[in-house]
């Protein structure tokens, strides 16, 4: 059935030049690599915002070495609610973070950010469509997956989110056919190695890779197995 869906959407929506956004993790870098079988010229996309993403920022860089694209590194700290728990949090200095046991997932940048930004990037590289590993079947309420309709100006940029409503294993039997490797991807919401295997990141990577029966290189601190479901 992925196969399927997922050549519905090769035959539908083959751009040349496509903006990914890239977060070190397993979504975006499978994503990154099926457009770069399909021979789409890509131009990866990440956001700074504080020191617990620096290391999924390196795992973008060296996704962009690994596919010899560029990659741009937008600091959005200006666009976002300094109010914000989950803001506040991501700047803390890497030393105050704990050491064991669970730490918060997620990232503060709202995914309507990350494709505006996306879409600007877009623009001025000339790029005809921008690309989201999100798996939620809605990325945004302000942009539904489809031809972004916001300005005439963005006419014919598309939002291409193909694995959308798929399963985590999904994606991960996609990127194992695709050769990804999956050790140089970053999921955990630490700021260092190795992964904690507790957060909600990581223990969807593990669900994911445990559904499939892939083997799962990544080195987490904990396994308990009540948490990998
Ligand atoms: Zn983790």
């Amino acid at each position: 059935m992925t196969g399927a869906v997922l050549t519905t959407h090769l035959a539908r929506q083959h751009p040349e030049h496509t903006v990914v956004l890239a977060s070190g993790g397993v979504n975006s870098t499978v994503l990154a690599y099926w457009l770069a079988a399909r021979r789409s010229r890509l131009t990866l996309v990440s956001f700074g915002h504080g020191q617990l993403h620096r290391i999924a920022l390196n795992r973008a860089s060296v996704l962009a070495q690994a596919l010899d694209c560029r990659h741009r590194v937008m600091d959005v700290t200006a666009l976002l609610d300094p109010g914000a728990q989950s803001f506040r949090s991501q700047l803390e200095p890497v030393s105050s973070l704990p050491t064991q046991g669970a730490v918060p997932g997620g990232t503060p940048v709202p995914h309507e950010v990350m494709l505006d930004v996306a879409v600007s990037v877009a623009v001025a590289v000339r790029a005809d469509a921008v690309a989201s590993g999100v798996r939620v079947a809605h990325p945004s309420p302000t942009h539904p997956q489809g031809p972004l309709d916001k300005d005439d100006a963005w006419a014919g940029l598309r939002l291409l989110t193909p694995f959308a409503g798929l399963p985590a294993a999904a994606v991960v039997r996609l990127g194992t056919a695709l050769g990804v490797p999956f050790a140089d991807t970053w999921s955990c919401a630490r700021a260092e190695p190795p992964h904690c295997g507790l957060c909600a990141p990581c223990v969807e990577r593990r669900r994911a890779f445990h559904a499939t029966g892939i083997v799962d290189l990544t080195t987490y601190q904990d396994t308990r197995p009540r948490e990998a479901g």
